[in-house]
């Protein structure tokens, strides 16, 4: 059973459809890439599978019930998580902070403000910080816990962003180019991070500009050019593929 499958989404934007009826599935443990040029809808296939927008059509299941339109806090609770591409991370608060805050928006109002409401408020604040702190030892932010996010490093930044997508515990991570901007040994201690998620328990669906990171890090890729899908398969099925030699990555590999 596929932990995740979208059944012809479609996403407008007014006049501009970004996402054409694209279906797919994602398999439990798998990390399962998202590539295609600049402008396919990687990102609004992203921000709809995570209900930051709502579909205009088309189905998402997750664990075959219908998920499509719930808000991004109830997605939270029940396990999909994501990174943006652009960071949103709060520039004036610790690192430690952006992660607690992370864990309190993510999860919702309803379910954490709940929690600390009652008596059990300390237990629940104290399984916060245990989570966070533990977190932080994993992307190597534990030392820089106390600064301010604005003065890290934009590698570091990127490190938090992942970590925050991590805070709430998901089941799915959706990462949106978690490379971009990092050198190549932030980058292979990224790639090192990310194949380990799935035995932890955390499906991954990569969407990446780095095609080497892509072909070594995804046991399943699917590609998009302009809102559709073009196709779908193994890293070897789909460098071989005609139609996406053709579509982007003939085009100097460059681009996502
Ligand atoms: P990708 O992530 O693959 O580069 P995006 O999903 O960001 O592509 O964008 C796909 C298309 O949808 C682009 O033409 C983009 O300009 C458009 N788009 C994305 N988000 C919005 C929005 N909120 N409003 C209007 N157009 C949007
Ligand atoms: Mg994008």
């Amino acid at each position: 059973m596929s932990l995740l499958t979208t059944q012809d989404i479609t996403m407008k934007f007014g006049g501009l459809t970004a996402v054409n009826e694209v279906s797919m599935s994602i398999q439990p443990g798998q990390i399962h890439a998202l590539i295609g040029p600049n402008g396919a809808g990687k990102s609004t296939l992203i921000n709809v599978i995570s209900g930051f927008y709502r579909p205009t059509s088309g189905k998402i299941l997750l664990n075959e019930q219908e998920i499509q339109g719930k808000k991004s806090s109830t997605l939270s609770h029940l396990g999909i998580s994501r990174t943006f591409q652009n960071l949103r991370l709060f520039k004036n608060l610790t690192v430690l902070d952006n992660l607690l805050i992370g864990l309190h928006n993510e999860i919702g109002n309803s379910f954490v403000s709940s929690m600390f409401r009652t008596p059990s408020h300390h237990k629940a604040e104290k399984q916060a910080k245990e989570i966070a702190e533990h977190l932080l030892h994993e992307v190597g932010l534990w030392t820089l816990r106390d600064m301010q996010t604005k003065s890290l490093p934009y590698g570091k930044q990127k490190w938090l962003e992942v970590a925050r997508g991590l805070i709430s515990k998901p089941k799915l991570l959706l990462l949106d180019e978690p490379a971009a901007g990092l050198n190549p040994t932030e980058s292979d201690e990224l790639e090192q991070f990310v194949r380990k998620l799935p035995e932890q328990g955390v499906t991954v669906l990569l969407i990446e500009h780095d095609m080497r990171l892509v072909m070594r890090l995804a046991e399943e890729i699917t590609v998009i050019n302009f809102g559709k899908k073009i196709a779908n398969g193994t890293p070897q099925e789909i460098q071989n593929d005609a139609t996406v030699i053709e579509a982007y990555l003939g085009k100097g590999r460059k681009h996502a």
